[in-house]
């Protein structure tokens, strides 16, 4: 695994392009964001006059404030992963890669969603799953766009591979007209097989045995059943866009001291072995998480000065990194950000 991971990060750019052209050639048409605000401004003029839109859960839009953007030009966005819906319900952050609402009971569940859908929802997980399933399923049929990530991108195919277990993130990509795909440039591998393993492993060490669904995405829905004439938007959508996301990944992937940053799969196996994070859990850290999370926050969202606290909150005890399925040597990046922030850098990159 950590072979292919290294090859997609040493040709991440040359991949990034492979796989844009065989997208294209597939009818998904694509852009290369370097920045956050670039990404925020391609996706909001791919919503153009929407009203609805439904999202599955991203790490990579959380990156990008994709959601309060949408939302401060007037669109109606849903999260629509449970507990990311939650969270969103009470305005505050996840507390967790894979699992955003992992910190609520189910009593402060019940109370949240009787106030928010303004009828009493009894405090049994059925009944809460069943309430919010009702809820969202209004959106999903009337949503103009749907938003999602990806778990990895096969160049040669030019495939998008998600994985889930609640059958959201299948209905925002296959129900609204518009599909976008937003996904970081590190996400990229060579081949189908090889993007098949790294599923595979990042299903794993998620501790599914096997996820509900696997989804691959190569064009937009399409049919040839009349004549043989390929006509696009049979059932799902007629329009397919892939946002491929910079904001600090090829700087990283050029430095050999964070490279290995990039590796990183969002498994989320880390965390579970983490001291620190089992103690304050989404506390140690801010949209990435954990000792990793340190590393990505420096690179990619806050800086040096942000980054800062967390990276000094790491316990550096090296438990992440037996764990982890790659062998991301987190500890020792961290103590190597700590010789850079006692230096008096500014930015992590020289
Ligand atoms: S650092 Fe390793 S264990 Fe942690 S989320 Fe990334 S791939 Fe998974």
């Amino acid at each position: 695994m950590r072979r292919i991971k290294e090859e997609a990060i040493e040709r991440m750019e040359e991949l990034v392009a492979e796989a844009r052209e065989q997208m294209e050639r597939n009818r998904i048409k694509t852009f290369l964001a370097r920045t956050a605000s670039e990404a925020r401004e391609i996706i909001t003029s791919l919503c153009g006059s929407a009203t609805v839109i439904v999202k599955g859960k991203s790490l990579t839009s959380e990156e990008i404030d994709l959601r309060d953007h949408l939302e401060e030009r007037g669109y109606e966005v849903y999260e629509t992963d449970l507990g990311e819906f939650l969270v969103e319900l009470l305005g505050i952050k996840p507390m967790h890669l894979l699992a955003p609402a992992v910190h609520l009971t189910r009593e402060e569940v019940s109370r949240i969603l009787s106030q928010h859908l303004s009828r009493e929802v009894p405090p049994e997980v059925e009944e809460e799953v069943a309430a919010v399933r009702e809820f969202l399923r209004d959106k999903f049929t009337r949503a103009d766009v749907g938003i999602t990530g990806a778990n990895v991108i096969a160049a040669d195919t030019g495939t998008i591979l998600q994985i889930e277990n609640e059958g959201n993130v299948r209905l925002s990509s296959s129900l609204p007209p518009v599909h976008i795909t937003l996904v970081g440039m590190e996400k990229v591998v060579p081949t189908l097989s090889q993007a098949m393993k790294v599923a595979e492993v990042t299903w794993r060490y998620a501790n599914y045995t096997m996820p509900a669904y696997v989804s691959l995405i190569s064009s937009p829905s399409k049919t040839g059943d009349i004549e043989k004439v390929t006509t696009y938007g049979a059932h799902g959508p007629k329009e397919l866009y892939c946002v491929f996301l910079d904001n600090g990944r090829s700087a990283m992937a050029r430095d050999p001291r964070f490279r290995e940053a990039l590796y990183c799969l969002r498994c989320g196996g880390c965390l579970y072995e983490c001291p620190l994070f089992c103690l304050v859990a989404g506390h140690f850290g801010d949209r990435y998480f954990g000792g990793i999370g340190a590393l990505w926050t420096a690179f990619v969202t806050g800086g040096l000065e942000e980054a800062a606290p967390l990276v000094y909150s790491c316990l550096t005890c090296g438990r992440c990194k037996v764990r982890c399925p790659l062998e991301i040597d987190t500890p020792g990046m961290c103590l190597q950000l700590r010789h850079l922030i006692a230096e008096g850098a500014q930015e992590p990159l020289s």
